[in-house]
């Protein structure tokens, strides 16, 4: 029998979680259609397990600080069938968990893979046999499919893998060849030399993480390299030879070298496939959803949000675009997403956080003479008895103006949890003047934020 809703949802990732119990909290009746594990990138192959990986990486580092504070460790080893073992039980229960929380707000999921009939109609796939499982109409239908990564096209592609597969993993290679160099190649990249993989990361342009603060990204990469990871710059791999776990790879140099994996961190792209946007005459727009500033599509009663719209591809960014959803759809909100001052960050180590403009950008918008940047460089007390390690970096880009801080910029220990408060007073239009009339708290690396002069 055909089942009628107020409202579909299409990805039980972060944002459809999100709109979906924030919509049946106000009474709407509400199905959420999900072909693969509840909790979508984020929970299940993304930040949370990504995070986690990052925590027991990063321990190598105090390892190597130890028998500066007095420790003697012998014989450390490391087993990353364990780690990643152990990741894969925390991501299970985190999935169990979600689907806790959605019967517990009231919403009805359907496991089978949602394509539409009619802009009025979902029918729910089981894509392995392609048996029509359900078939649901819904008043509202909310797009919240999120991305997946991409290969390139080259010989041999197939046998790299992509963030997907690294959490499928029983164990990590010896040796890795890592192509890109984005938030995802830079953050595997100190993850698995942390856990002890030689790494090897192709860079085809001349830096890491293009679009960030340069001296940042800079100061990431003198890292990076001083760790022992092998970032070859202007080069880009142009076949893959050989069997899994034994790989030949040429690059664009002519050069090849072997390596027992290699990982595409080349970009990710909106997960269209199967969702037969034509039969409700849904447009898209490059290989994305097109929405106007309500996340509405050009057909009045389907909206999307998150990845698949490719905007600002975060987790709480999507999550807010649900919610905001949801408030507008089912209590006449008129409440929508503010896209200024959203914070991120890069789980590489170092961390790197950034909330605002850029100073390439401020001096490309406002000219040169029309900002400040203030910045503070130096050892942390972590790291001075130990005598090595990063430096941090702290800066601000001020608009001359009116003396308000546009961007707050920092590489060093707990970058992510300093921005993410950092955020608020950005958000509220903080000026320099306020930075400096605040308080510090000594001994500390935020102090810096509120010290520079
Ligand atoms: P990014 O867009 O960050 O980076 C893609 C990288 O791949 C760039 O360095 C790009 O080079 C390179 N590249 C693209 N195509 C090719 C190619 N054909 N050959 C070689 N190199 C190529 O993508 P990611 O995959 O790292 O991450 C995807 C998105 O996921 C991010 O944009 C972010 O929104 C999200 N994410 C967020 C995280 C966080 O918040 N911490 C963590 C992980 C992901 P070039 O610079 O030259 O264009």
């Amino acid at each position: 029998m055909k089942r009628s809703f107020d409202l579909i949802v299409i990805g039980a990732g972060s944002g459809g979680l999100a709109a979906a119990k924030k919509a049946a909290s106000y009474g709407a009746s509400v199905a959420i259609v999900e072909g693969d594990l509840v909790g979508g990138t984020c929970v299940i192959r993304g930040c949370v397990p990504k995070k986690l990986l990052v925590c027991g990486s990063s321990l190598l580092e105090s390892f190597v600080s130890a028998p500066s504070y007095g420790f003697d460790f012998d014989n450390l080893k490391i087993k990353s069938e364990t780690l990643l073992a152990n990741v894969r039980k925390e991501v299970q229960r985190l999935n169990e968990l979600h689907e806790n929380f959605l019967s517990k707000a009231n919403v009805e999921l359907f496991k089978g893979w949602g394509e539409f009939k009619n802009s009025n109609c979902i029918a729910i796939r089981n894509r392995i046999n392609g048996e029509t499982l359900n078939e649901l109409d819904g008043e509202r239908i909310l797009i919240a499919v999120g991305g997946k990564p991409q290969r390139p096209n080259i010989e041999g592609a197939s046998l790299g893998w992509t963030s997907d597969d690294m959490f499928l993993l029983k164990s990590f290679p010896k040796k890795i060849a890592i192509v890109g160099a984005g938030y995802i190649a830079c953050e595997f990249a100190c993850i698995l030399h942390g856990l002890g993989v030689e790494v090897n990361q192709l860079v085809r342009g001349d830096r890491i993480l293009r679009g960030f603060d340069f001296e940042l990204s800079s100061a990431l990469t003198e890292a990076m390299i001083s760790k022992g990871i092998d970032l070859r710059f202007g080069e880009n791999v142009s076949s893959i030879k050989g069997t899994p776990g034994s790989l030949i790879i040429k690059t664009n140099t002519g050069k090849e070298f072997d390596s027992n994996g290699l990982l595409f961190a080349t970009g990710r792209k909106p997960f269209l496939e199967g969702l037969k946007l034509e039969q409700a005459g849904i447009e898209t727009l490059e290989n994305k959803i097109k929405v106007d500033s309500e996340s509405k599509t050009n057909i009045s009663n389907i909206f999307a949000i998150g990845d698949v719209t490719d905007r600002i591809n975060l987790t709480p960014v999507a999550i807010d675009e649900g919610r905001k959803f949801a408030d507008r759809s089912y209590r006449k909100s008129a409440q929508k997403v503010n896209y200024d001052f959203v914070p991120y960050a890069v789980f590489s180590q170092p961390e790197i956080a950034s909330v605002g403009i850029t100073e390439d950008k401020a001096i490309q918008s406002l000219g040169k003479d029309k900002i400040e940047v203030y910045r503070s460089i130096f050892r942390p007390l972590s790291k001075s008895l130990p005598k090595t390690g990063p430096k941090c970096i702290l800066k601000l880009i001020v608009d001359k103006n009116n003396n308000k801080v546009l961007g707050c910029h920092m590489i060093g220990d707990n970058a992510s949890e300093i921005i993410q408060m950092a955020s608020i007073s950005l958000m509220l239009g903080a000026k320099k003047s306020d930075f400096d009339n605040t308080m510090a708290l000594h001994p500390t690396i935020a102090e810096e934020f509120v010290t520079m002069r």
